[in-house]
């Protein structure tokens, strides 16, 4: 998985991986991809639960509690909604069940004991309770930078581009040489400084133009790219961040093209087309929310 996501399954391609599938796996407001972790999702899914109809999987649990916990085990209620077809055929994990269920005593109550899910503030088992439970608690310590950033509207790639610029995954020419691949020392795009994330997309001249044409943007004082964005974030418009990012995403695309195909894309060229692109996915976005909010079928005129 992870080396298909860094490109390393094509044919004949000699992808880097540049983060490890775990760091792909934390959860998207903690600065990771919120890629789901194939074991732990399984376990939560099938441990319990039989997998055809919400109800308890009788034969797992047969297999590992005595009678007396059995029933109290069973007594923890379940969702009413089904589960979906397509998880019917995935085979019962051979790893054993999450020990996530206790005792709780109800002192002065006349009701009895009973068992309940801890990972749920109902006491519901539910899949997504015990996944998050298995991953660890993220829940209390949300990063606002990054909880702001996943929820900006910007379409998918541009998204996984911003993801990679902020982790530092972006295959610039230091990152390069620190896997050992020979590449020139400066930049590509001015030919002055050494190309790394902070100079191409912060003190480039080409960036720089491109700031200027934006307008408002502060490239003075800050010292790292996060620095830079994390400043941006705090000063502007949910709109003026999304244009940023999208300029961001394209001065790459410049980079790569002056490099690969020694096309030279001019400032104002990167700042039109970025904001295009970004209007048109975002026209076409709403108008298909808007579509299937309200569809339906209009006799055709006769
Ligand atoms: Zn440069």
């Amino acid at each position: 998985m992870n080396s298909f996501w860094w490109g390393c399954e094509r044919e004949r391609a000699r992808g880097i991986r540049w983060k490890s599938w775990e760091r792909l796996c934390v959860p998207k407001q903690h600065g990771g991809m919120g890629f789901r972790k194939i074991r732990e999702f399984n376990i939560a899914l099938l441990a319990l639960i039989n997998p055809i109809e919400p109800r308890w999987n009788d034969t797992l649990l047969n297999s590992l509690f005595n009678h007396e916990d059995l029933i109290s085990i069973k007594s923890i209620p379940l969702p009413d909604s089904k589960m979906p077809d397509s998880i019917k055929s995935i085979p019962l994990p051979d790893s054993k069940m999450p020990d996530k269920m206790i005792w709780m005593a109800l002192p002065d109550s006349k009701m009895p004991d009973k068992m309940i899910w801890m990972e749920d503030m109902k006491g519901v088992y539910t899949v997504k309770s015990c996944y998050k439970s298995l991953m660890g608690n993220y829940q209390s310590t949300q990063v606002p930078f990054w909880t702001k950033a996943w929820k900006f509207m910007l379409p998918p790639k541009i998204k996984a581009f911003f993801w990679q610029l902020c982790s530092n995954s972006l295959p610039t020419h230091d990152r390069l040489r620190t896997r050992n691949i020979q590449v020139p020392n400066v930049c590509q795009l001015c030919n002055t400084e050494e190309e790394f994330s902070f100079h191409l997309f912060v003190c480039c001249p080409l960036a720089r133009d491109c700031w200027n044409i934006l307008g408002g943007i502060n490239y003075h004082t800050s010292t790292s790219t996060l620095d830079w964005l994390e400043q941006i974030f705090t000063s502007k418009s949910d709109d003026d961040i999304c244009a940023l990012i999208s300029v961001c995403w394209k001065i790459w695309n410049a980079r790569n093209e002056k490099i690969w195909n020694h096309n030279i894309l001019p400032a104002s060229f990167i700042c039109h087309y970025a904001k295009n692109y970004l209007f048109e996915w975002s026209t076409v976005t709403t108008i298909t929310d808007r579509s299937l909010d309200h569809a339906h079928w209009i006799r055709p005129p006769s």
